[in-house]
């Protein structure tokens, strides 16, 4: 019988998952995971929820992976000549470093006479499929979303999967760094377990209810879907057909344009997709480090904006909204790179993806594909009143303003002297900083 390996990278889990199914179609599979030393920066936290759900899957597979840690390619050469097997299968990963990667070890899997399949994508729809009809990439969302609706998919056609026994190839189990916060829980069965709870209470009011972030309006899946725990076909095969169920493909579909757009322009994981937006001027002098360590803390003195970055310290995500309203007054307030607030989300994100982040970034930086533009700034008090109505998001994660009437909460500053002593004193002029932004913003503009 022959062997195949899969080899193991976003997509930890068994059901949905092409690579596993197709390499299960050819003969045993020998599950494999390598820790890349690449990768031995990446944020703690989520290397940790990563390890403990590998950790998951490998007591669903009754310990028949094979761990390796090392360089990719002359892993998977070793493991493929140890075992004789005949394949490699893997889902596409379409981030640069993995590209480059892929092409290399698909180069010297077939100078040995090893296929290399790459079945499966992390994405619905693959990046650099969805093209104009001139077949060039799409820059904009909403046109993006036309053509990827009416691209069909279909979900991974599961086969009995046998695993071999190839342990003894492994290098022991991988050493999990201690996380500092609590992780969610773990495994394929745990999302679907979310999945069902969330849908059924929330998936009808998503269209109101994902914009509060003191509502649990969204489903929280994207860690998961970050290192395939669950395959975004799992979910839009259980979506109804209710107005919630159709934002929420299009939210699935934003995923998938950030990717493509990545894959057209992988520069752009660093540099302004907009290249006109290169002459902005930035603050990155020692006050403006000064300035983003308050801002990295906390202690902006602007509650919504301190109770993101709080809630992100704390638990490894943050709501979709107040990471918009959060990166604009970054990017708008204290004039810092974009690039830098970025990095610092990747730090701490459970579901830190270098395309999502940085694109997400980039929209609400301006200088992204379909951005808000430049000059429409988040004014932090204001989208704090309107999406916090009441404070109780703030008053989750700051403990300072808990005992702050609603009417004030977003602009504690306003209460004079009765204003809680504790919490800092905003530590700028948002009018001001708009003002400032907007004159930058000639450079670019030229008006
Ligand atoms: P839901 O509302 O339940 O949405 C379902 C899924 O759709 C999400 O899990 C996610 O996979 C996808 N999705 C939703 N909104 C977006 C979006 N705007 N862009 C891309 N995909 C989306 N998302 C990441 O997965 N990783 C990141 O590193 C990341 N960084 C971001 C940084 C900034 C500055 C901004 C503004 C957004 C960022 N996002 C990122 C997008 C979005 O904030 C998160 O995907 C969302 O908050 C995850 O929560 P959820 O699973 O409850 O979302």
């Amino acid at each position: 019988m022959s062997v195949a390996i899969w080899w193991i990278r976003r997509d930890i889990r068994l059901s949905d998952n092409k690579a596993l199914h197709s390499a299960a179609a050819l003969g045993e599979v020998i599950p494999l995971f390598i820790s890349d030393p690449k990768f031995s920066n990446a944020s703690q936290n989520r290397t940790a929820f990563m390890y403990r759900n590998l950790e998951s899957l490998n007591s669903s597979m009754n310990g028949a992976l094979v761990y390796k840690l090392g360089n990719p390619l002359e892993q998977v050469i070793e493991l493929a000549k140890q075992t004789g097997a005949t394949s490699v299968h893997v889902a596409s990963d379409f981030a640069p470093y993995g590209r480059k990667r892929d092409a290399e070890v698909k180069k010297a899997c077939e100078a040995i006479g090893v296929t290399f399949v790459e079945a499966d994508s992390p994405y619905v729809i693959a990046p650099g499929t969805v093209v104009k009809d001139d077949l060039t990439p799409l820059k904009v969302f909403t046109p993006f979303f036309k053509r990827w609706l009416n691209i069909e998919w279909s979900n991974a056609i599961e086969v009995p999967v046998r695993f071999a026994d190839a342990t003894k190839h492994s290098v022991g189990a991988p050493l999990i760094p201690a996380p500092t916060i609590d992780l969610p829980a773990v495994g394929e069965q745990a999302v679907l377990d979310r999945w069902d709870s969330w849908a059924e209470t929330s998936l009808a009011s998503y269209k109101e209810d994902r914009n509060l972030p003191h509502v649990d309006g969204t489903s929280r899946l994207s860690p998961y879907l970050r290192f395939g725990i669950v395959h975004p076909r799992q979910l839009l095969s259980r979506l109804g057909s209710n107005q919630g169920a159709d934002i929420f493909r299009s939210e699935i579909a934003w995923r998938d344009f950030y990717a493509d757009v990545m894959f057209h322009r992988p520069d752009t994981a660093s540099e302004n997709f907009q290249t006109k937006m290169n002459v902005l001027p930035v603050d990155t002098d020692a006050q403006a480090l000064k300035r983003f360590q308050l801002f990295c803390s906390g202690n902006t003195g602007f509650p919504i904006v301190d109770a993101g970055v709080r809630q992100m310290l704390a638990t490894g995500w943050m709501h979709n909204r107040v990471r918009m309203i959060v990166a604009s007054f970054l990017v708008k307030d204290l004039h810092v790179p974009w690039q830098w607030g970025a990095k610092f989300f990747m730090q701490h994100l459970l579901d830190g993806d270098i395309s999502s982040n940085s694109h997400g970034w980039q929209w609400t930086a301006g200088t992204g594909t379909d951005a808000s533009p430049f000059f429409r700034v988040f004014n932090p008090i204001s989208q704090g009143q309107k999406f916090d109505p009441n404070g109780e998001y703030v008053r989750q994660w700051i403990p300072e303003l808990r005992e702050t009437d609603p009417k004030s909460i977003h602009e504690p500053w306003s209460l004079g002297l009765l204003a809680p002593s504790q919490y800092p004193e905003p530590m700028v002029d948002h009018a001001l900083e708009r003002l400032e932004a907007l004159s930058r913003y000639k450079t670019v503009s030229g008006k």
